[in-house]
């Protein structure tokens, strides 16, 4: 049998107890931070670089999460994937969707009742297309994570011509009408532009970021795909996956 690149950080995934302390860890973190973003004298306190619009003090506070490995856990596709040892599939990932059976990511439930119970606004900013948004809804619906009954709070990749993967333009249109108090993500994408570039440009964007990370923005971990993983074949989806996987040896480090 051949092993397939996957199998290791699926398994972490699914089967690790450092997987759901670190989810778990991430969101207890996550209320700490809300916490301080609502406190008096921290009006001003903003996790979005796009909100930069004089008067934001005065907004509601919303926090925004992405979706999948944030709030929903899409591993049984990734299984999926490994069992089958294929690679990523869109018209697969589009039929996984449809049953809309993922499960919740450990933590995000009780932290999405958290935000419920003081009254802040939530919004998902997932990279899931539009035709997949009505499977994400009753997704969500069934696992008690709230979602609006015309799904005003689900911003999906496409809805609007010029939101493309790059999330900053939803970011700047949720930024209009509220102060976002956090930004909860699995990928840089989540967080600010930027996420595209090579693994030293990626690294550079984190570290210009540096007081952001686990006050203003609360990272999950997902080792099993991103742009990390795809930053390292310069996210040309059109390569064979036997020269990804080289690549991939290439971009090791440490002694021939
Ligand atoms: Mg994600």
């Amino acid at each position: 049998m051949r092993p397939h690149e996957g199998l290791d950080a699926v398994l972490w995934m699914q089967s690790s107890a450092e997987y759901v302390a670190s989810a778990e860890q991430a969101y207890h973190q996550a209320r700490i931070q809300l916490d301080r973003a609502l406190a008096p004298g921290n009006e001003d306190w903003t996790a979005a670089v796009e909100q930069t619009a004089p008067g934001y003090e005065k907004l509601p506070p919303a926090v925004v999460l992405d979706l999948d490995e944030v709030v929903l856990d899409t591993t049984h596709f990734q299984a999926g994937n490994v069992k089958a040892q294929r690679s990523f599939n869109p018209d697969a990932w589009k039929r996984w969707v449809e049953e809309h059976q993922a499960p919740a990511v450990p933590g995000a439930l009780a932290f999405t009742e958290y935000i419920r119970k003081k009254g802040i606004r939530l919004f998902y900013v997932t990279n899931r297309r539009e035709d997949e948004r009505a499977a994400t809804l009753q997704n969500l619906r069934e696992l008690g994570l709230p979602a609006d009954a015309d799904g005003g709070n689900l911003l999906m990749r496409s809805q609007e011509p010029d939101w493309k993967s790059d999330k900053s333009s939803r970011r700047q249109r949720i930024a209009e009408t509220h102060r976002i108090a956090l930004l909860v993500g699995d990928d840089l994408n989540d967080f600010v532009s930027g996420g595209r570039g090579t693994p030293e440009e990626r690294l550079a964007v984190v570290e210009k970021h540096r007081s952001y990370w686990g006050t203003r923005w609360i990272l999950l971990p997902n080792v099993v795909y991103g742009g990390w993983e795809r930053a390292i074949y310069d996210f040309d989806s059109s390569l064979s996956r036997d020269e990804i996987l080289r690549r991939k040896f290439e971009a090791l480090e440490g002694p021939e």
